[in-house]
């Protein structure tokens, strides 16, 4: 363990170098800065930066996420209109423009892409382009996204894009990155409530650290996770991205497919189109606690009970990063299939069967 101590610095251009590789994974090129902290730092970055009194913002609530950024962006004096869709489903790109329609004031829009804490994912590319039709600017977390299906920032018209690394990037948590479009940029400076000599102001590292030619630190960089996360960008492109990408839709099919033959057990998410790739929700038989059931199962496989009162009802198998295997999938299906009295060969026959037809595809 001692290899962890007495490194080198990471240079300004060491660090400049990670941010270019976050924004080619992004497909931006917009600025890229990278943030010294869980995802929450840049997602609470990008809304008070964004937010000010006086502005009106459409958060929509597709998993918990969405409930943190309304409380954000009331704090900030903002009025807030929340657009809450039952969690088994994903918002449409119709519900998001009637709700514009029927605001016009509105001119921030906060959307998680995918919910690794209720399994499903959002059609960004759908409501981005209503988003822009209507001229506000959207602020996407794609922390559970990015790495596990494509993320198209500049493409889309994404103006604030954040990542972590702990997700299908299979990085470290601790750091994480926000990419800041040229009309998020301006609308920033523009606020007189944008924190400023704050460690929530991404106008100070545009100030300090992107516009002065990324030339000197403004701060000592956590050191070890920017170069774990160096390291996972590089693995991700030795793999290349679209296979990592097909190894999560892969894992997602073949769980919900494994699911669907256990019988005992079903996704949360009803349309295959609404599951997220990261991570598989699954609903227990009336009268079981998913809570307790999580509890007889092996701790070192990937699957929770739901938080809060999801306890009660809904399990989740995490198949990121790694974990994105057929071979964690039959683990899990193996053991959900003992724990709910069930027979593991159909659903570890259909499971194979999901997982050879998505990866070849
Ligand atoms: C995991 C997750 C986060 C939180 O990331 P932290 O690095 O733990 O702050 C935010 N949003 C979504 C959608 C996530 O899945």
């Amino acid at each position: 363990m001692t290899a962890l101590l007495d490194l080198p610095p990471l240079s300004a251009a060491g660090f400049a170098a990670i941010e270019d590789q976050v924004a080619a994974l992004l497909h931006t090129s917009a600025d890229v800065i990278v943030t010294q902290g869980e995802a929450l730092l840049p997602l609470e970055a990008a809304i008070r930066g964004a937010a000010h009194p006086g502005s009106t913002a459409l958060n929509i609530v597709t998993g918990p996420y969405g409930r943190t950024f309304g409380d954000w962006l009331r704090s900030c004096g903002a009025e807030v209109v929340d657009l809450a869709v039952p969690f088994h489903s994903a918002v449409s790109a119709r519900q998001v423009a009637d709700a514009l329609a029927a605001n016009p004031a509105i001119d921030f829009v906060s959307l998680v892409h995918a919910e690794a804490a209720t399994g499903n994912t959002n059609p960004v590319a759908e409501v981005a382009a209503v988003v822009r039709e209507h001229g506000a600017l959207l602020m996407l977390d794609a922390v559970a996204s990015v790495a596990a299906e494509p993320l198209l920032t500049d493409a889309w018209g994404v103006d604030l894009c954040v990542i972590g690394g702990q997700k299908a990037m299979g990085g470290p948590a601790g750091v994480s990155a926000v990419s800041v479009s040229a009309r998020a940029w301006e609308r920033i400076a523009a606020n007189p409530a944008a924190p400023r000599r704050s460690y929530l102001s991404l106008l100070d590292w545009k100030e300090r650290w992107t516009d002065a030619g990324r030339a000197v630190l403004p701060h000592a960089p956590a050191q070890l996770e920017m170069l774990a996360l160096g390291a996972c960008l590089d693995r991700i492109a030795a793999d290349g991205l679209p296979a990592v990408i097909a190894r999560h839709r892969a894992a997602s099919a073949a769980t919900r497919a494994g699911v669907r033959a256990l019988g005992t057990l079903t996704p949360y998410v009803t349309r295959d189109a609404h599951a997220a790739p990261v991570a598989t929700t699954l609903r227990t038989a009336p009268g079981v606690h998913a809570g307790e059931l999580a509890a007889t199962l092996d701790p070192s496989l990937p699957v929770q009970p739901g938080g809060g009162a999801l306890a009660a009802e809904m399990l989740r198998v995490n198949h990121y990063g790694r974990a994105a295997s057929l071979d964690t999938v039959r683990a899990c299906l193996g053991a959900l299939a003992t724990a709910t009295g069930a027979d593991a060969g159909p659903a570890l026959h259909a499971a194979d069967a999901a997982w050879a037809a998505t990866v070849e595809v």
